[in-house]
């Protein structure tokens, strides 16, 4: 028997509607119930649509105010000892921190671009089951007519996944009781499944983990009622996963390949199969002709009494429907599925299965080529890849141009994005007022920010970034073979959302991308202003990328085009030159076997972009919320003079990745956590700069905040701005004979 099923769908509504009432509560505007009564709306929205589309296993516990991991360390209440006090919001208190409270720290989920709550486990914290919303959410669509499947984070993901302190054989034998309990609640509450992710299967899993998955999945209660979900990439020890005793197997065909191969070997009789069909992480439409022979072909070899084809991975990766693109050119259109179109493909492909025929074939997509950047790529040598001296020599230059103070400062690009400023953005948008009305409102809050640069005292200026609602969106915009979408909202982290670009055809850059505004700043102080790109790695990897061709080719071809943007600046007087490259790390393939061939494209598209610019011009990279030991030595490839890079929610871990390796270039630690609305004060920063002090030379560091400051307030920016700049003050007269 075939059905359908989904592993998550998107929670942030048609219309954002979870951004604005959660935020709402935040700023006090709007009161708890309000918020509740949201998300009974969203809940109600989203299993209706499910159910529509004919969905047989509609997920419930897929849907939170902030995160699942946060919420899963609540439930079972991994609340660290420095909340004990905090008797008020502690949920959300602990995703962003309160006055005095540093929050959880938050990283990528897996490689994709959404940072989950990473829950700290702290020795012998007691944990226990308090309430749950799997179960509030299960037993409220319950009364309103829908039967779910509840939906929760595996005990192997969320221990491999949090901060611990104890071993996690320790934490599993304390931790399956909680989930045996959860389960237990759940099927009297009257769930017939209940599916438990374990994404981190997929990961590099040791023989021991296995041995210790292996006894979480034979103690926990209820296991036959177990969906036991998979998905980002094949699964490491595949026979072991798929005789674990549970219920049901969930396996990824679209992003794990060798799934399909383990598969055409075996699969027990006793389970369901599902099978992740569609790509929950791209846009375009599915060949449903060569999907259905591939899950033809595994049905037939294994023969599961039920299979279900679901999404490959949660679709909250995707946005939420295509009926928000009003403007789309209907030439592209036709070739997408966001969330909503992907549930009906499931149905058309269930249909086909069992019907026998295929209505309609797919528009074949084949981007849109240009020539002249085809023969670029085809015609590059290796010095294009290299800059024209080594980075001593650079160095010297650089700095005798810029004769920069010990211990620089400077923030990472945007600062904040208030009402006004989007207001604008909006009538400009909608035509209300012209564009030269637009670009010198712009131009005054560059004069603005220039000033206050000035006013607060740091050494490297930046001009704000107000006409970019997004750094990758705004490279979208004007670069040809990408485009924006009106509504194609998903959610990064918390409530914020991005709208990633979509690469439909070979990128040329036509015309000048950042040049006026930077000159602008540029020309309005002595300072040297930075010039601030997106580098093409993050450009790829934040947008939903064509799949004709490799992403490398992609990455090059973006990396032409902010080679010649560099070129321009240069002429122009800048000095400095930024490349942000935070999604640098997320593209790094989850297995490890695949990461050198990542890397070292990824690698040469940075140089590509950089190795153009002359000695004098010092370039610098940004990454943030990303594990970085282990891509240091790809760090250090990106032959980038400066890097700035995240450092106060891992509590300074990421400086203990350069302990080990010998790092000469110069690197600002974020020393301000702009993720979280507290200000920090100057010892704060002055501790995380003085633990890179023991590990790097004085002349190597840079002062600056973790990430830019467009989503902080003016009234947070500024006094947190002024502590740092009083921190490298005090830096300097200490280290200053
Ligand atoms: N320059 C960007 C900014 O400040 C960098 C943002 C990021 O790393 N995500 O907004
Ligand atoms: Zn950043």
């Amino acid at each position: 028997m075939i059905l359908t099923g989904n592993i998550g769908f998107p929670t942030i509504g048609p219309h954002r509607e979870l951004k604005r009432v959660v935020e709402g509560v935040w700023r006090g505007e709007k009161s708890l119930d309000e918020m509740i009564k949201e998300r009974e709306k969203l809940l109600i929205i989203r299993a209706t649509l499910q159910r529509e589309k004919n969905i047989d296993f509609i997920p419930c516990g897929d849907f939170s105010f902030y995160d699942r991991m946060l919420d899963l360390a609540v439930s079972f209440n991994c609340i660290p000892k420095r909340f004990k006090d905090v008797r008020e919001n502690l949920y959300f208190s602990l995703a962003r921190g309160t006055e005095n409270i540093p929050p959880l720290k938050m990283v990528k989920w897996f490689n994709t671009n959404y940072h989950y709550i990473v829950p700290e486990i702290e020795k012998n914290q007691k944990l226990e089951l308090r309430e749950s919303d799997v179960l509030k959410d299960f037993l409220f669509l319950k009364k309103e007519g829908f039967s779910c499947i509840p939906t929760i984070i595996g005990p192997f993901t969320f221990l491999k996944l949090s901060n611990t302190e104890e071993p996690l054989t320790t934490l599993a034998e304390k931790i399956i009781p909680l989930y045996s309990l959860l389960l237990e609640k759940l099927k009297q509450a009257g769930a017939k499944w209940i599916s438990l992710e374990e994404p981190a299967l997929v990961l590099d899993v040791t023989e021991e983990e296995i041995k210790m998955v292996k006894e979480m999945y034979k103690q926990i209660k209820y296991n036959h009622s177990i969906i036991l979900q998979t998905y980002f990439e094949s699964v490491s020890f595949y026979d072991e996963i798929v005789n674990l005793p549970v219920g049901g197997t969930g396996l990824d065909i679209v992003n794990g390949k060798e799934n399909i191969n383990n598969l055409m070997k075996y699969f027990p009789e006793d389970k369901l199969l599902f099978l992740g069909v569609i790509n929950g992480r791209n846009v375009w439409k599915t060949d449903i002709k060569k999907t259905v022979n591939v899950v033809k072909r595994i049905i037939e070899k294994v023969n599961p009494s039920i299979c279900v084809l679901q999404p490959s991975t949660s679709l909250m990766f995707v946005p939420w429907s295509l009926e928000g693109e009003k403007n789309m050119p209907s030439e592209i259109k036709q070739l997408l599925a966001f969330a909503v179109e992907k549930l009906d493909e499931l149905s058309t492909i269930k249909k086909v299965i069992v019907e026998g025929k295929i209505k309609q074939d797919t528009a074949e997509f084949t981007g849109i080529k240009r020539e002249n950047i085809k023969n670029r790529i085809a015609n590059l040598k290796e010095s294009d890849f290299q800059r024209s001296l080594p980075y001593k020599e650079r160095r010297e230059k650089q700095q005798k141009m810029l004769n920069l103070p010990l211990f620089p400062t400077t923030t990472i690009g945007s600062f904040p994005q208030d009402k006004i400023l989007r207001k604008t953005r909006k009538m400009y948008k909608d035509n209300l007022i012209t564009e030269e009305e637009y670009k010198s409102f712009i131009r005054e809050k560059i004069s603005h920010v220039i000033g206050l640069q000035e006013g607060l005292g740091l050494d490297v200026f930046v001009h704000g970034e107000f006409e970019r609602s997004d750094m990758v969106e705004y490279f979208g915009e004007k670069l040809e073979g990408m485009m924006p979408t009106e509504n194609g909202w998903v959610l990064s982290y918390g409530t914020r959302c991005i709208r990633p670009p979509i690469i439909f055809g070979d990128i040329e850059r036509t015309k000048s991308l950042t040049k006026d505004e930077i000159v602008f700043a540029q020309n309005l102080t002595e300072k040297p202003v930075k010039g601030m790109l997106t580098g093409a790695v993050t450009i790829l990897n934040w947008s939903f990328p064509r799949e004709d061709i490799p992403r490398y080719e992609i990455a090059y071809q973006i990396a032409l085009a902010l080679r010649d943007e560099i070129r321009e600046l240069e002429e122009n007087g800048i000095k400095i030159i930024q490349i942000d490259e935070p999604a640098f790390r997320e593209g790094l393939p989850l297995k490890k076997e695949k990461r050198e061939e990542y890397i070292s494209w990824a690698v040469k598209a940075f140089r590509l972009a950089t190795s153009g610019a002359k000695p004098e011009t010092q370039i610098h990279t940004h990454m943030c919320y990303s594990e970085f030991g282990d891509i240091i030595e790809a760090i250090d490839a990106l032959d980038a003079d400066v890097i700035s890079i995240e450092a106060t929610r891992s509590k300074g871990e990421i400086i203990q990745a350069f302990e080990n390796f010998k790092y000469e270039r110069e690197i600002g630690f974020g020393v301000y956590d702009i993720h979280s609305p507290r200000i920090p004060s100057t010892d704060e920063m002055l501790k995380i700069a003085n633990r890179a002090l023991r590990i790097l030379k004085k002349e190597q560091i840079w002062i600056n905040p973790d990430c830019g400051l467009k989503t902080r307030n003016w009234k947070e920016v500024i006094p947190s701005l002024r502590n740092l700049v009083q921190a490298a003050r005090i830096l300097r007269k200490r280290y200053t004979t």
